[in-house]
């Protein structure tokens, strides 16, 4: 069977530094806040080109202090895609907002700028006759303050930050970026990570920089901002250690994966590069072999991380066709994702019903991704591919 994503053809070669890296700490001795952990946050600030990088527990931990930094909570809504990983909307429900989820660019798969719009236009309203919005009663949609905007970087590539930016701004919204799967991407040479006043980041194994655990971090030009992450990771803990001076968390992030993350970094510039080289086979042998697929088409200026590789099928029935050809071939394929979050039953209260997105819909019932890793082959592309052939 060819592995989803290689995790093993990495460590075969970066095994020698990581076991020295990961013993170092051992017999060091500074499990908790280490000094490769303040190297790891100098590094990532230098490589996405923003002035704080504040490492943390994991991407979902990453976003939650986001938001508790802002001071966003009870009675406050946040704006996020409905085509997403649960951590996007599950981090303003654990704040104790409530997410009010949008529609995506089917092209993109990333939240639609005119959507996010016609959202927020439908919340100031609290009318949902031109965009869905909770089935919450006229007065508590009344109640709801608009305060952020999460825009996703779905399967590596940014979503379109100028003019979500642009309409936050005028909207007096903050925007975080959720970069859990673009570390390493660009629009116009600019990093994901430094595409929106606060970015988050997950270094989850199979990320495209993963540690051999749960990790992330926060990013930000911001020093108040930076300095609220620092102290709400750690207890909310104030200039003195045994200062509390606001509510916070176990957030930090483990000496030993800050370690394995120094030694990914060294490869990472070379990984993203196979990457993308691998994307661009896929695409240009899916056209030779006449596969019936429509692939990502990155914009002009914007370099995706490819996360996932994500091939969208004529429907669900042609969808289950290439997948079966796949599973005969020993190809593995995932479903990223088999169901939008506004239909998930944990946001159940929130009444949104079949038909409130229907691209975020139909593409839940289309996608599927391929194996996407920084070791594929060109004959392994080729055997994929050739797997789908019609
Ligand atoms: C993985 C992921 C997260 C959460 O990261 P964890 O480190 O697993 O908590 C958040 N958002 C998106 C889009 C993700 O893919």
């Amino acid at each position: 069977m060819i592995p989803f994503v290689d995790l093993k053809s990495q460590y075969a070669m970066i095994q020698s530094d990581v076991e020295t890296a990961v013993l170092s700490v051992l017999r060091g001795g500074q499990y908790i806040q280490g000094p490769e952990v303040l190297e790891l946050e100098g590094r990532l600030s230098a490589f996405t080109g923003t002035r704080h990088a504040v490492s943390c527990a994991s991407g979902t931990d990453a976003l939650v202090i986001a938001l508790m930094a802002l001071g966003v909570g009870a009675g406050d809504a946040v704006f996020v895609p409905t085509f997403t990983f649960m951590a996007t909307a599950e981090a303003v429900a654990l704040v104790g907002a409530v997410p009010i989820f949008v529609d995506i660019d089917p092209d993109t798969f990333n939240i639609d700028p005119v959507a996010l719009s016609h959202t927020i236009r439908a919340l100031r309203d609290c009318d949902g006759a031109s965009a869905a919005l909770p089935r919450l009663s006229k007065a508590e949609l009344r109640e709801l303050t608009p305060r952020a905007v999460i825009a996703v970087d779905l399967f590596g590539l940014p979503a379109d930050y100028s003019r979500i930016n642009d309409l936050a701004e005028a909207e007096g919204l903050v925007v975080i970026e959720d970069a859990a799967q673009s570390f390493g991407a660009s629009v116009n040479g600019k990093r994901a990570g430094a595409l929106a006043p606060i970015a988050c980041t997950s270094f989850f194994p199979a990320k495209p920089l993963g540690c051999y655990g749960d990790g992330g971090a926060i990013f930000t030009d911001d020093d108040d901002l930076a300095e609220k992450f620092r102290s709400i990771r750690v207890h909310g803990q104030g200039h003195d250690r045994y200062e509390n001076v606001r509510i916070g968390l176990t957030g930090r992030l483990d000496t030993i994966q800050a370690a394995v993350l120094l030694q990914k970094l060294k490869v990472f510039e070379g990984e993203f590069e196979k990457r993308d080289w691998a994307a661009d086979l896929y695409s240009t042998l899916l056209s030779e072999a006449g596969v019936d697929v429509e692939w990502t088409r990155v914009p002009i200026g914007s370099r995706s991380a490819w996360a996932q590789y994500t091939l969208k099928a004529r429907d669900r029935e042609a969808r289950e066709a290439l997948r079966t050809k796949l599973e005969d071939a020993q190809v593995p394929s995932v479903i990223y994702y088999p169901k939008p979050l506004h239909l998930q039953s944990a946001f159940g209260a929130l009444g949104y019903t079949e038909g409130d997105f229907p691209h975020s819909e139909d593409c839940c019932s289309r996608v599927f991704s391929l194996p996407m890793h920084p070791y594929l082959t060109p004959e392994v592309v080729q055997q994929v591919v050739m797997a789908m052939r019609p």
